[in-house]
């Protein structure tokens, strides 16, 4: 099959924030290890945005996308994790299982990962070599992927669910119970109601945490907030009195965990500043502009508080996506209301208005 590759539609960022063009491209055949997925769906999130701004580094014109599931169409030589006609996730992690990350076992993270940039893309647009977001890349009617970032799943639960698994609920998930490891009857904030502020308050209620107080600007996100298990409703730009006076009536205490799920530095220092100082942990889980800084009074960590970082929750994917399947099936996670609007791939910088409204949840091409 060298150089006869397979023609598909796709959705095309080009850069300075334009609107995607939805055009054909070609794919090239799967090599060894590698699987040719076809794309049942695919969701929209907030990164592929600040992609598509440049806010996140991807070079473009590029394929964006990276929280997708799709079939098996075909195999590349040596494959033997999947076979053609499988319902397969797309993970944006990696578990080689031999590199010093893997083999420590003190992470999700693997080495391959820091390849992804790099690898040769498998498309072609109009003649020149088109980039792609990350392996996973999810906007498109095919993709190639290697192998071991595929995890198979029973068709029975839906592409469009399955597809949100690998980023959103993922991310929210592995930043409660990898991350901050949130004690049952712990008193947590989290920042920002998208899909991910949401996954991590779901996380927070089926680790036990006894108050789980919801931060937006958006007074519409409240019943959804309390729907994903948040005891508190606070609207930052609506308290009477500053902030951290507002949450330390309600808590009557300090916080022991706190999520940024916004990516804001200002929403990082203000969170940092409400958490326990003997014990309290921040985690930055949105991803912040590439090149901001943040700033914090050195006070910050006179006593025991923490900021961690994390990408997709620390999570591995061979065995965090099969978990989060399984808590999916047996009703412990919520998915299904995470999916606000379904759209051809034809449509999907409507998607894109959806998100910036604040009206989506999270928006699923359906292809
Ligand atoms: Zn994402
Ligand atoms: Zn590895």
């Amino acid at each position: 099959m060298e150089g006869m590759g397979l023609r598909t539609r796709a959705a095309i960022a080009l850069g300075n924030g334009a609107p995607l063009i939805v055009d054909e491209i070609e794919v090239r055949a799967p090599g060894a290890g590698e699987v040719l997925v076809e794309m049942k769906a695919s969701g929209l999130c907030h990164t592929d945005l600040s992609a598509l701004e440049g806010k996140f580094p991807v070079k473009l014109p590029a394929v964006l996308g990276h929280e997708g599931a799709g079939i098996v169409a075909a195999c590349g030589e040596g494959v033997s994790a999947v076979a053609v006609g499988d319902p397969v996730i797309l993970n944006n992690t990696a578990h080689c299982g031999v590199c010093p990350p893997c083999l420590s076992q003190k992470t999700g993270y693997c080495d391959t990962m820091a390849m992804d940039a790099r690898l040769p893309s498998p498309f072609t647009w109009r003649g020149e070599s088109l980039g792609r977001m990350g392996p996973a890349a999810s906007f498109s009617g095919h993709t190639i992927i290697d192998q071991s970032r595929l995890t198979r799943f029973d068709a029975k639960i839906g592409y469009d669910i399955a597809s949100l698994v690998p980023c959103g609920v993922m991310t929210g998930y592995g930043a409660v119970h990898k991350v901050a490891k949130v004690e049952p009857g712990s008193k947590v904030l989290v920042f920002g109601m998208g899909s991910i502020g949401l996954n991590v308050l779901q996380a927070c209620t089926l680790a036990g945490a006894s108050v789980i107080v919801a931060l937006d600007t958006n007074p519409a996100k409240e019943s959804v907030a309390r729907e994903f298990g948040a005891t508190h409703f606070i609207n930052p730009a609506e308290t009477a009195e500053p902030l951290e006076k507002a949450i330390r009536t309600l808590l009557g205490a300090w916080a022991d965990y706190a999520f940024d799920c916004v990516g804001h530095p200002a929403i990082v220092k203000q969170a940092v500043g409400l958490v326990n100082p003997y014990w309290g942990t921040m985690v930055a889980v949105g991803i912040a502009p590439v090149g901001e800084q943040i700033n914090l009074p050195a006070s910050t960590f006179y006593f025991g508080r923490s900021i961690r970082g994390t990408f997709i929750g620390d999570c591995n994917p061979v065995t965090d996506t099969p978990k989060i399947l399984d808590w999916y099936s047996e009703g412990k996670l919520a998915i299904d209301p995470l999916i606000t609007h379904r759209i051809p791939l034809e449509e999907i910088n409507s998607g894109f208005d959806l998100m910036k409204s604040g009206k989506a949840i999270r928006t699923v091409v359906v292809f």
